[in-house]
């Protein structure tokens, strides 16, 4: 699904990933972990579009196309999903519309009929309770008066709603209480099947005990350093990064 190829990439001159390689198939899911400011961003960033960096080498092909020269709309459309590391407030545009635009961009993409309102509230009513959001906020403008719980389970709505091949969870888990990170988890866990593929980034072992990465993956200084399975992740809990770092 995924081949991320020598990829180096820099900002205002300053090099950040300096060669990443990683291959994600379908039905997987990679956990990249590792210290602020190791690069973990710049690289979802970099595969769901973001400008502003400048790839200096290698490539990021997904499902047999490079998505270097794709806008990041049409990576969405083609089925990548990125969770925000710090979710926008979008004032003035009301959750379900939000949504419901969304969804249909891609259903027309798909070349899917539209939803109407009805079948709309229908759908979006079911996926509201996998992720325990209250349905006074489909009400509300996106994200604004949300607290950072609500507005990472929201991240996790939009995923469920849009069903993506590929997401990418940006510390998801960051600023979660013990319940929030559960709903998170189940909410993932609901939608993982042997198609869908997974990116989650996080600096902490404890949403990865809840999710079980098939892959896990140490980001440092803009190199993955060492690649493992769930164990990993228990040891860097225990040891820490800094045994890498040499
Ligand atoms: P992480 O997500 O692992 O904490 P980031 O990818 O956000 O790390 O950042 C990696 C490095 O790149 C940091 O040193 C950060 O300061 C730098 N960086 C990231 N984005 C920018 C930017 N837009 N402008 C300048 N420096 C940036
Ligand atoms: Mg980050």
């Amino acid at each position: 699904m995924l081949n991320i190829n020598n990829l180096k990439a820099s900002i205002d001159g300053k090099s950040i990933l300096k060669g990443i390689n990683l291959n994600i198939k379908p039905g997987e899911m990679h956990a990249i972990m590792g210290l602020n400011g190791s690069g973990k961003s710049t690289l979802a960033n970099i595969i769901s579009g973001r400008d502003s960096y400048t790839i200096t080498e290698g490539n990021v092909i997904y499902k047999g196309e490079s998505l270097l020269d794709k806008s990041p709309e049409l990576r969405a459309l083609k089925g990548i999903f990125m969770s925000f590391q710090y979710p926008v407030v979008i004032p003035g545009v009301n959750l379900t519309y939000f949504l419901k635009a969304a969804l249909n961009a891609h259903r027309k993409h798909r070349g899917e009929d539209e939803l109407d309102a009805m079948h709309f509230l229908k759908l979006i009513r079911e996926k509201i309770k996998q992720v325990d959001i209250d349905e006074k906020y489909l009400k509300r403008a996106v994200n604004e008066g949300f607290s950072g719980g609500e507005k990472k389970r929201n991240e996790i709505l939009q995923m469920i709603t849009l069903e993506p091949s590929l997401s990418i969870l940006d510390e998801t888990d960051s600023g979660l209480d013990i319940d929030a990170l559960k709903i998170v988890a189940n909410g993932v866990n609901q939608y993982r099947t042997s198609e869908n593929a997974f990116l989650v980034i996080t600096h902490y072992q404890r949403l990865l005990n809840y999710l079980k990465p098939d892959y896990v993956h140490v980001l440092i200084d803009g190199k993955i350093v060492k690649s493992g399975d769930m164990s990993l992740a228990l040891e860097l809990e225990e040891k820490g990064y800094g045994w890498l770092e040499k």
